[in-house]
């Protein structure tokens, strides 16, 4: 068999459209495709296949998973030769911040094999830019993300953007969590809460004041405290604020996109704008995950799901910071 016959059924580029069993079944003839074109065992082939995505079985792959290695089998078998043993290889060495920024090794890193969008942050990456899988939540109500950007990957913490502040803000208060933040993102968020003084004499900011809020936020800042936890009541209270904000050059335009589809959730799921039943979501996060896929107003938030887990510093009780391994 060759590749040339699996796209008769399926033109390349299409792997978005494929999902659960489909998708495996053509990963396996796709397998069986390169196989035959570059003679290789198809056993060891897809021993190669398990320590690209690093995972002992290829039934523990995901879609997201599998997507990216069909793209992978279709350049290698293009490619042809003796190309895919060098595609087909981990990445081992990945290079993190250490302290309260750091996030957990990557379970898998590659060089993109397509341009495509991040899992997290929606922002772009192109072809051979390096991307990667976090290791997947353990416990509900967290889903796995997908493929993230170097900068979700890695470095969101060390230097986080006014919307990666956002995010941590989403995914939280979707989960049902109050919003925990580093000292590096206190600062972020306390910069943009006082960079106009009018701020503090907004509505939302006269009915819920946060005067005390800037205080914790300014002390995580200063002693790079591990976790600043915010109430949920706070949280919303921020979001009011910061929708009062004027343009500033430090607010990009993606940052401001980001805030206007937070907005825009956080009161949908306030006004159940699709009569989601409680009677039979709850009032919590999956009725919150069905009001978010329901959404007529489709966003880089509501198009990529979740909730995710973000990360959170870990602390032993004398408060000694524990860095993920
Ligand atoms: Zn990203």
């Amino acid at each position: 068999m060759t590749l040339f016959g699996v796209e008769e059924v399926l033109p390349c580029g299409n792997e978005a459209e494929l999902a659960g069993t489909e998708l495996r079944q053509h990963v396996a003839k796709a397998v069986d495709a390169l196989s035959a074109t570059v003679g290789e065992d198809p056993q060891v082939l897809r021993r190669r296949l398990l320590k690209l995505v690093n995972l002992p079985r290829l039934s523990d792959a995901d879609d997201h998973d599998l997507r990216e290695v069909l793209r992978e089998l279709r350049v290698c078998e293009q490619e042809g030769g003796g190309a895919y043993r060098a595609r087909l290889r981990r990445v081992t060495r990945v290079d993190r911040p250490a302290g309260i920024a750091r996030l957990p090794r990557p379970r898998l890193v590659k060089p993109a094999s397509t341009a495509g969008t991040c899992g997290l942050c929606g922002d772009g990456y192109n072809v051979g830019e390096l991307i990667g899988r976090t290791p997947s939540p353990e416990e509900l109500p967290y889903i796995p993300m997908g493929w993230l950007c170097w900068h979700c990957l890695v470095q969101r913490r060390h230097q986080p953007r006014r919307r990666d502040v956002l995010l941590r803000v989403f995914h939280a208060l979707f989960a049902g969590d109050g919003v925990g933040l580093n000292g590096i993102e206190c600062g972020v968020l306390l910069e943009w809460l006082t960079e106009d003084p009018a701020l503090a004499n907004s509505k939302p900011w006269a009915a819920d004041p946060l005067e005390n809020t800037l205080v914790r936020l300014r002390a995580g800042d200063m002693d790079g405290k591990p976790t600043t936890w915010l109430s949920a009541q706070t949280a919303h209270t921020i979001v009011a604020v910061l929708q009062e904000a004027v343009a500033s050059p430090t607010t990009t335009v993606q940052d401001g996109e980001m805030l206007s589809a937070l907005v825009q959730h956080l009161a949908e799921w306030a006004t159940n704008p699709a009569n989601v039943r409680s009677s039979r979501y709850g009032t919590g996060w999956r009725f919150r995950q069905q009001v978010l896929a329901l959404t007529e107003y489709p966003t880089v938030l509501s198009q990529r799901g979740g909730p995710f887990f973000l990360y959170q510093c870990k602390t032993t009780k004398t408060g000694q910071l524990v860095e993920p391994a």
